[in-house]
Order: structure tokens, then C-alpha cells, then sequence
């Protein structure tokens, strides 16, 4: 019998949404958990704030006695809050986030207790992390690893613990994490961007990368997600029949959203306004049970942070709710799955938006400077931009005609096309004095009129201009933000490095104005990057081929696209610009083709086991009922009893076709696994993984789905798409 099945939808259907209250205005508590400016004045001396903002503004070291006053101002903070414990919160490689919790409280000589809390364990801690992935660095450098306080992301209270966000680095320097090459490439951004952005304004010291994302999600009932051995182990579906009523009217899409979901995200909300994470906009998606939740952009690194902590958040609240949250990236089969926009954009010390253009001739050739620049990374990085979004999971979204495809370009709007075809005509050499006159007027100067009803909206592109950012589209749901931001903030700091010596290189051997030089450098980068500039449909057949004509990537498969992020072109600008060193490099490209290895192994276990233990089972006691039948009929007919049962032999066949299909192909599939088993090199056993395990999902799924819709529903023990999909 189904059991687990039915006793999941009886529970599930018996739930009621949570009452939450909300009875304080969100501006009155939002960041309370934060250890925030505000916080820190309070808490701390003047010496140790002051140490902190000058940490966070010019990366200033804090020294050992500054550190202890901070730690103790903290502690008392954190007390304060309801602390007991505190965390060193990081990002290793496995993509989530770790904590190893120390409780404050320390034995004194005397059997009494106080609660400790030294400079020491604030900026230093050596977690037992062996069983990290670090890609053999550690192994060959007998090193180990240790967190360090990263003082730009503030700490913060989350349930009774402090937490104190952290890079993880080797004693040899390289990092663990995913956190420390995102603040090297900042670092590179900020020297390169504010270079850059003197020519236009003096006055700015301090270039940051900002990031608004978004995060798509599906909410399951608890007991229904947990009934699917698939959904509970790999955060998907292997198998299961689509249901009837899908996404086809389009009837979810921002439509009302359901008040247990409701809850679950104001009770969501009000944990992120205690976090200090600006949440702002919530609403149903595409698929049935599935949303989105995306806050107010911020600074790059916090930014990550916040999502990295949210998604944690997330599964925490979702408990409460009796709700499971997956965020894998293709959860169900047949409707849409999540992905994580990735909203990009550069912002001054002096507050202004380099991507957005402003209200004088000189501020639009400072957008059309960072804005050509930005086109012309990624059309020189586009492969590595795609490496950094690969995954196993992704890999089901990519190209699947419902994300954006796996290969990169960019969509600007065919208003901004427009004044990329003028700038392309631009004089080589001097500028006359008409030519300036006409371009700062009938071209540059007209850009914030044509950005105001640039209403060109193209949903297909990757990677979009989208009115003061750029949007990455092709990032993940389960994806952490630091990777395709590292890759973003280094190719365009390569850029602008480039462009500021072209520029330079002008101005003193051609003796040329500055705007001159900055006009003939940008025409030629719009005359380099036009391949990857495209403004139709991405979802098509002909987009493949006429990018392939173009010379653009197209890495469909996880094993195919991580090529790129070890490739000597990535090597010499990791090396060029402090983000990363070969060794690091390697070490993630070591781990990333094994996870993807281990991914898909652990995936064909599960669907091997589901398919052999419960469906084919479940297939033939339903046979088995149909044999009785025909049986039946017979000693009721006699000869003649074939007229009655010829559709039940029919179906009986049916069956025995079906379960030979699936147990053949899970043997199949199993001799594969062996094989690619015995694969010593990690990069080679991922492509046997993806080319020789993985076509066989397909397969076996197509008979097990086919059996679904045979099987007396009563016998059926995998809960199905229409109920996970469908309970409110
Ligand atoms: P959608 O893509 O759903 O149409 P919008 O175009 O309104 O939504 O984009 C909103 C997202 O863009 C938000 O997450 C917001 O934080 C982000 N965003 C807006 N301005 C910037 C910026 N300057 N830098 C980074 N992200 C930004
Ligand atoms: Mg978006």
C-alpha cells in the first residue's frame, strides 16, 4: 500500500497557514540584529569604531589591542541580543555556508563561569575543517586552514548565535572559500573602475561592484517533499508524471499568492528586516508554488552574503511553516524552473551610478565608458562567464528554452544599438569641433530621453542592459552570487586597466584631448565586441547557429563549460590581477568536476533505487491484481473469456514491457557508473558521468512515468506532480 503517500497528503491537506504577527512598522527594527553602525557607536570605544570604519573604507589593518576592545563591545552586543554562543560564518566550496557554534562561557579557576569573548577569537579561528574540499591544496602544502574576520560584512545575531562573516584560507595563503577571490576582485575593480572614473570626476576615491538579486524558489508541504525519497535526497524529482494542469494558463504568474505561502514569507520578511537584509519585493512565478524574493541592491560582498545567509534563512523559516523550500534549479520536469538574476552595476564614492547615465554631455560619455567597457569583457570572457555559472543542475536550465541559453551575449536595446552605430562612425584621430558639437548634442546627449522610454524588454538574453545595471539571468537558484561576481568584477577590471593605458597611450603620443582619445578607444571596442551584441529571440534554433557563425561558445554540459575557468587566458588574468593563483585555480576546478561527478552519481542511486524498489515492485502486484482478473474471467467465461479480457492482457503486457525497459536500463546504467568509476582523472570521470551515466535518467523515467499513469492510483507510492504541485 501507498501509505507514506496518502498519510503525507492527509497531513498536508489538514494544515493551516501560521499566524504571524506584525504589529511593529519594519523601519523600527529593521538591522536590530546587525551589528551596524548605529550598534557599534553604541557598543564601542571611539578608538575601535573608528578602527573598524577605516577596515571597512580603506582596508586598514586592526591591531591586536583595537581587536580585544572590539570583541568585548561586540560580546556585549551580542549578549545583549540573546547570545550565548558565536560562530566564525563562512563560504567553503561545497557552496553552502558553515558555522561551528563556541558558547561565550568559559571556566575560571575557581568552578565559577564568565561569558569570554577575546580580540583573538573575533579576527582568527582555526575551525577543524578537513573535510572541506580544497581541491588538494591543503594536501599539498600540509597546510591548514583557518577563518579570518572580514570587518566590510557585519556581523549579526541569528537565533542565539553571534555570527562573524569570514574568509576561509589555507595557512599558505590560498583560499578556501568562495568569499576571498570576490574580495580580490573587488579590489582589482576598485583600483582599475576609479581610475577610470577620475577621467570624468576628480573627486571619487572608491569604486564598488553593487548586486541586486533575485531569488526564485518552489515551496513544497514538509510531508509531501519528504514522502519523495528524490525530493529529500537530490532537492528534485528523478521521476513522476506531468500533471494534467500545469503551467499552461499562466494562472500563477503573479497572481494572488496563497496565504500559507503569504506567511511563510512575511514571517521571512520580518527575520530579514531583523537582519538588516532589505527585502523588498515578493510575488508568485511562472511555475505553480514557485516564487521569487529579491531585496534593494547592495555593495557586491554583502550582497552575497545576504544571499547566502538568506537561503539558510529560508529552510529555517520554511520549518516553522511546514513548508520545504527547493531551490534546485529544475525541480519538476515540464514546467519552469529557478534561477537567480544577478542585477550588476558600479558605484561611486561619490554616489553616482557609473551605469547610469546622467544629465550632461560629460556624464553620458562616463556611462558610455563603463557601459562599452563592460560589453567588451564579456565578449572577451564570455566562456569563463558561462564556466562560472555551471553546474549539474544548471545545466538542466541552460539551454533547456526556458532560460537563457548556454551561450553568452549581450542585449543593450535597440535605442542604445542606435548610439553604438553613431559612436562607430566617430573620426579616427582628432575630433573636429562640429563633429564634438554634433555628438554631445544629437548622440551622447540624448541618452537619459532614449533610456526613459527604452521600454525594449528582451527576456531570452543572458546578460541584458536593463535601464542603470546589467542583468546576469543565467546564474543558478541554487548558485552562490560570489562566483559569476568574481568572474564580473575581474574581466571588467582587466578592461578598464586596458583602456585607461589606450587612452592614456593617445592622449601623450597623439597629443589628443581626453575626450578624443576616450572616443576613438570606444569606437573601437564597439567595432571589436559586436559579435557578442544580440537582440532576438535567444531561445531559437537559428540563435545556435548563428552564433556558432559568430565564433561564440556554446558549452552545454557542466564537464564542457568548467574547460574555460582553468584555461590559460583565466590563469593569466586571475594572475594579473591578485584574484587567484593556478594553484587556486585548479584546486576549484578539481572540485567543482568532482562535485559534478558526485552529483550525478548520487542522483542515478537514487532514481536506480526508487525505479527498482518501488516502482517496478508497485507495477507488478498491480499486474499481478490485473492476472487475478483475467483469471477470473476466465473461469467465469471459459474459451470465450478472452473477449472480455483482451484489454486487461493488453495492459498486463504493457507492463512487463515497461519493467523490462527500466530494469534493463538500471543495469545499464549501473555498468556505466562502474566504469566511469574506475576513471582516475576527476575531470574525465565527469565527462563519462554526464555522456555515459546521465542519458539514461531519461530513459528510465520515460518508463516509470509511463507506469504512473497505468498503476491503479491507490497502489501508487511516489506522491504526484499534481499534488506536490497543487496543495495550498
Ligand atoms: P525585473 O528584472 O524582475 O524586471 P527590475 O528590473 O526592477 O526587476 O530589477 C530589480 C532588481 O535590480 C532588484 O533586485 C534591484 O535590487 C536591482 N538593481 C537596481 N538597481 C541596481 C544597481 N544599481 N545595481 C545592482 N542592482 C540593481
Ligand atoms: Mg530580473
Amino acid at each position: 500500500m501507498a501509505t507514506i503517500r496518502f498519510q503525507a497528503l492527509k497531513e498536508s491537506q489538514n494544515r493551516t497557514p501560521v499566524h504571524i504577527n506584525e504589529d511593529r512598522r519594519r523601519s523600527e527594527f529593521y538591522g536590530d540584529n546587525v551589528f551596524n553602525n548605529t550598534t557599534m557607536r553604541q557598543f564601542l570605544t571611539k578608538d575601535s569604531y573608528n578602527g573598524v570604519l577605516s577596515a571597512v573604507e580603506k582596508g586598514d589593518k586592526i591591531d591586536r589591542n583595537l581587536a580585544d576592545q572590539i570583541s568585548t563591545g561586540m560580546k556585549e552586543w551580542a549578549i545583549s541580543k540573546g547570545a550565548t554562543h558565536y560562530t566564525h560564518w563562512f563560504q567553503p566550496l561545497t557552496g553552502a555556508t558553515a558555522e561551528k557554534h563556541d558558547a561565550f562561557v568559559e571556566a575560571m579557576e575557581d568552578g565559577q563561569v564568565i561569558e569570554k569573548f577575546g580580540g583573538g577569537q573575533l579576527v582568527q579561528q582555526e575551525p577543524d575543517a578537513s573535510s572541506f574540499p580544497n581541491g588538494g591544496i591543503r594536501n599539498t602544502f600540509e597546510a591548514r586552514g583557518y577563518t579570518a574576520w572580514d570587518p566590510t560584512s557585519p556581523a549579526f545575531v541569528f537565533g542565539t548565535t553571534l555570527c562573524i562573516p569570514t574568509i576561509f584560507v589555507a595557512y599558505t595563503g590560498e583560499a578556501l572559500d568562495n568569499k576571498t577571490p570576490l574580495l580580490r576582485s573587488l579590489q582589482a575593480l576598485d583600483g582599475a573602475a576609479t581610475a577610470v572614473a577620475k577621467y570624468f570626476d576628480k573627486n571619487v576615491t572608491k569604486v564598488t561592484a553593487t548586486l541586486g538579486w533575485e531569488q526564485e524558489y518552489f515551496l513544497i508541504d514538509s510531508a509531501l517533499a519528504q514522502s519523495r525519497p528524490d525530493i529529500t535526497l537530490a532537492g528534485r524529482t528523478l521521476l513522476g508524471h506531468s500533471s494534467a494542469k500545469g503551467q499552461q494558463l499562466d494562472d500563477h504568474y503573479f497572481g494572488s499568492i496563497p496565504t500559507r505561502a503569504l506567511n511563510y514569507m512575511r514571517d521571512l520578511e520580518t527575520e530579514c528586516m531583523l537582519l538588516g537584509i532589505p527585502v523588498k519585493t515578493r510575488h508568485n512565478e511562472v511555475a505553480p508554488n514557485q516564487f521569487e524574493l529579491a531585496p534593494v541592491f547592495e555593495e557586491a560582498n554583502l550582497a552575497v552574503d545576504h544571499n547566502s545567509l538568506i537561503m539558510d534563512v529560508m529552510d529555517k523559516v520554511a520549518e516553522r511553516h511546514h513548508f520545504k523550500v527547493l531551490f534546485h534549479e529544475k525541480p519538476f520536469a515540464g514546467i519552469n524552473g529557478s534561477g537567480k538574476h544577478n542585477n550588476w552595476s558600479l558605484a561611486t564614492s561619490t554616489g553616482v551610478n557609473l551605469l547610469s547615465p546622467g544629465s550632461t554631455p560629460m556624464k553620458n560619455l562616463q556611462f558610455l565608458t563603463f557601459f562599452v567597457n563592460t560589453i567588451k569583457a564579456v565578449y572577451e570572457y564570455e566562456e569563463l562567464i558561462r564556466s562560472a555559472i555551471a553546474s549539474a543542475s544548471n545545466d538542466h536550465r541552460l539551454g533547456a528554452n526556458e532560460a537563457p541559453p548556454a551561450i553568452i551575449s549581450v542585449f543593450i536595446g535597440s535605442q542604445l544599438t542606435e548610439v553604438l552605430d553613431e559612436l562607430e562612425k566617430v573620426t579616427d584621430g582628432k575630433l573636429s569641433p562640429q563633429e564634438k558639437t554634433d555628438l554631445k548634442l544629437n548622440v551622447v546627449g540624448k541618452i537619459p530621453e532614449i533610456l526613459l522610454d527604452n521600454t525594449d524588454r528582451n527576456r531570452t538574453s543572458p546578460f541584458a542592459f536593463t535601464g542603470n545595471k546589467f542583468e546576469l539571468r543565467a546564474v543558478g537558484s541554487t548558485a552562490n552570487c560570489a562566483k559569476p561576481m568574481t568572474v564580473l568584477n575581474a574581466i571588467v577590471a582587466k578592461q578598464l586597466k586596458e583602456f585607461k593605458v589606450e587612452v592614456d597611450k593617445l592622449i601623450k603620443d597623439k597629443k589628443m584631448k581626453k575626450d578624443d582619445a576616450i572616443f576613438n578607444v570606444l569606437r573601437e571596442y564597439i567595432k571589436d565586441s559586436k559579435k557578442i551584441r544580440f537582440e532576438g529571440d535567444g531561445y531559437g534554433e537559428a540563435w545556435e547557429k548563428e552564433a556558432k557563425k559568430r565564433g561564440l561558445s556554446n558549452n552545454k554540459t557542466t564537464p564542457q563549460a568548467l574547460k574555460a575557468s582553468v584555461a590559460k587566458k583565466t590563469i593569466d588574468l586571475y594572475d594579473e590581477l591578485n584574484v587567484m593563483s593556478k594553484v587556486e585555480i585548479e584546486a576549484r576546478h578539481e572540485i567543482e568536476v568532482e562535485e559534478y561527478a558526485m552529483r550525478i552519481q548520487i542522483e542515478g542511486r537514487i532514481l536506480g533505487d526508487i525505479a527498482r524498489n518501488h516502482v517496478i515492485p508497485t507495477a507488478i502486484r498491480y499486474q499481478n491484481m490485473l492476472i487475478e482478473n483475467v483469471k477470473g474471467l476466465k473461469d467465469i467465461y471459459g474459451t470465450s473469456f478472452k473477449k472480455h479480457a483482451k484489454e486487461q492482457m493488453e495492459i498486463i503486457e504493457e507492463i512487463s514491457g515497461h519493467i523490462a525497459k527500466i530494469n534493463s536500463g538500471i543495469t545499464d546504467m549501473i555498468e556505466e557508473r562502474k566504469k566511469a568509476n574506475k576513471i582516475d582523472d576527476a575531470e574525465k570521470r565527469a565527462v563519462a558521468y554526464c555522456d555515459k551515466v546521465k542519458p539514461y535518467f531519461e530513459e528510465i523515467r520515460y518508463h516509470a512515468d509511463k507506469l504512473e499513469l497505468l498503476v491503479d492510483d491507490e497502489l501508487w507510492p511516489l506522491t504526484k506532480y499534481r499534488e506536490l504541485l497543487f496543495t495550498r
